[in-house]
């Protein structure tokens, strides 16, 4: 195992109250190329204001420390005082950093889980034990509304299939030689066959969909009303009635139609994908519907429908 060295030089002391609980946290910045001590500087520099700070930022060399762990940061919304440890992924866009920074993330990650009592687990239903991902905070705890870190992870070709195997391992397993890595995760996208073309909306069609709006790719669309418009016309979708968390896909689909992306695929939202689709618009999802007919097609061509 190769852990990262820690440098404390940015770290802001303890500034917090303890924490209870025992979730670590999984972040990544959003804020590409920008290595692990820009992100410790700014936090550094602007924690009080901005009320934001996580306890380190890992990068493919080094972690910065910033909050202490074992005491609150500001990283996650509500969770933040069941978290002794949160950590930033620093996003890169050339992949051989991105996949040494992930190795050292995983590694700090499980090197800490162990320090402060934390299972090996990714996101499971255990609401105050396992490592969790901000998304799974956000959907968890609210408090906050970011979904990191699966839209970059996916993008440099780790699944959370892979996160979870990795977790489990203590190290990543995946990414001995980072270029078989990356050259992997193309040849399965470029050998995936196509979709059937029949209208019915299924796991294999919102899988397709998950890869091309790069969000987690599990074929479910999960967090939605159990809407009378289209259940029964399609399969893998997960709902909830009293309060629906919303799917990170159709958010995507709504932030490209210039909707409010709250995830959830009303009425509005079918007929608004109705509309730049060109079929009738009547905000149904039907058995055999022109709507998923076209979505299915878009998807073949390697498009993004919307
Ligand atoms: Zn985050």
């Amino acid at each position: 195992m190769t852990l990262p060295a820690i440098n404390k030089s940015l770290a802001i002391g303890i500034q917090t109250s303890r924490t209870h609980g025992h979730i670590l946290v999984l972040h990544s910045t959003a804020t590409p190329n920008a290595p692990a001590y820009n992100v410790a500087n700014f936090e550094h520099r602007t924690w009080r204001s901005a009320e934001t700070f996580v306890h380190f930022a890992v990068d493919d060399k080094v972690a910065y420390q910033i909050g202490t762990p074992g005491y609150r940061a500001w990283g996650a919304g509500n969770v933040n005082s069941y978290a002794p440890v949160q950590i930033e992924l620093c996003e890169f866009s050339n992949k051989t950093k991105a996949l040494k920074a992930y190795k050292l993330w995983v590694e700090l990650a499980v090197t800490m889980a162990k320090q402060y009592g934390v299972p090996l687990t990714l996101d499971d239903n255990n609401r105050t034990y396992g490592i969790k991902t901000h998304n799974w905070c956000s959907r968890t705890y609210g408090g906050s509304d970011h979904s990191d870190p699966y839209g970059y992870l996916a993008s440099i070709g780790i699944t959370k299939a892979q996160l979870a195997k990795d977790l489990k391992a203590g190290h990543a397993t995946g990414t001995g030689s980072a270029s078989s890595t990356v050259a992997k995760a193309r040849a399965t996208s470029a050998s995936a066959g196509k979709l059937a073309v029949d209208g019915d909306w299924g796991a294999s069609t919102t899988k397709r969909l998950q890869q091309v709006y790069k969000t987690p790719v599990d074929g479910v669309i999960s967090g939605q009303y159990p809407w009378k418009n289209y259940k029964g016309a399609v399969t893998g979708f997960q709902y909830d009635t009293t309060n629906p968390a919303g799917s990170q896909v159709i958010a995507a689909i709504q932030r490209s139609l210039g909707l409010k992306a709250d995830g959830l695929l009303g009425p509005a939202t079918i007929k608004a994908m109705q509309r730049a689709a060109g079929t009738p618009v009547d905000g149904v999802i039907s058995p055999n519907s022109r709507l998923v007919i076209y979505i299915q097609q878009q998807l073949n061509a390697g498009k993004r429908p919307f």
